[in-house]
């Protein structure tokens, strides 16, 4: 946490800041696809980018990220049916994310390997935000990749959770973030049916908590859960008080635990200490 630990001039960092917010740009792009496709059941490898509208396929310099929505105003090139305002906010979202998140780990000299699973935690936020919103649903194509990358950076890069993690330990604590965190959410799930009648907690928002757990630990699970309950809540009664509906009205929970689990990666170490300070005196 002290020296310089990187192996490339710090001189050379703004460009390195500004090649990671171009490859979240791309990245964002690619985001787009599976926010489209994945929950249609439709392949997000297949079959190249076309005009929902009027088929025409979309050439490479019209799938800039960021700057093709900018020069086409928004618009199909060929029929100048309007291309939803959601592609361009994906593309800078994920961008800005990845930045943010690259800024952090260098600024507190972590790991650069901790930013695999940092990026792969980010890419399933923005999926979840999207998806959930319009579809009420955490698919799990987009859930078990980052189950899988937890685990396996865990067993290759054990320096993700702390300097001197042990290969055996650090397979562990993404072990138990996985099965401790998944668990305790899929027991909330069955006894919060149980106990209300309603599905409160889908599978979905159980495997997406397995997936922080896996990546990140326990602590971000219970962060995640802790903070999306608050503001769930929150942003619940708010919609309640406008629309003048009843309880039953859902919303999706996916976004506020994203936004909890975001909020944990760029703070979570910094939080724990504050709580830990509170005790101490
Ligand atoms: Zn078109």
């Amino acid at each position: 946490m002290n020296e310089y630990p990187y192996p490339f001039s710090p001189d050379v960092m703004p460009a390195w800041h500004v090649m990671v917010f171009v490859i979240g740009a791309c990245i964002g792009s690619f985001l787009n696809v599976c926010i489209w496709r994945i929950p249609r059941d439709e392949s997000i490898v297949t079959a190249p980018s076309h005009c929902p509208k009027c088929g025409h396929d979309i050439a490479w310099y019209e799938n800039i990220p960021l700057l093709s929505w900018i020069v086409l105003n928004g618009k199909c090139s060929k029929c100048k049916s309007p291309i939803t305002f959601r592609y361009f906010c994906v593309e800078l979202l994920t961008a800005v994310l990845f930045y943010i998140l690259f800024y952090k780990v260098t600024f507190d000299h972590q790991p650069l390997s901790i930013l695999i699973v940092y990026f792969g935690v980010t890419m399933l936020i923005v999926t979840t935000i999207f998806i959930d919103i319009e579809h009420f649903l955490i698919p799990d194509k987009t859930t078990y990749p980052v189950i899988l990358l937890g685990v396996a950076v865990s067993l290759v890069f054990p320096e993700i959770w702390g300097v001197s993690t042990t290969r055996l330990q650090s397979f562990i604590f993404s072990a138990a973030g996985l099965l401790i965190g998944g668990g305790i959410m899929a027991l909330m799930a069955v006894f919060g049916k149980m106990l209300f009648k309603v599905e409160a907690l889908g599978w979905g928002d159980v495997k997406y908590i397995a997936a922080v757990g896996a990546c990140l630990g326990l602590k971000a699970c219970f962060f995640s859960v802790l903070f999306g309950s608050l503001t769930g809540a929150v942003a619940g009664v708010g919609i309640m008080l406008l629309k003048h509906s009843n309880l039953k009205t859902a919303i999706p929970f996916g976004p506020f635990l994203a936004a909890g689990t975001f909020i944990w990666m760029f703070y979570g170490e910094r939080l724990t200490v504050l709580y830990l300070q509170l005790f101490r005196h």
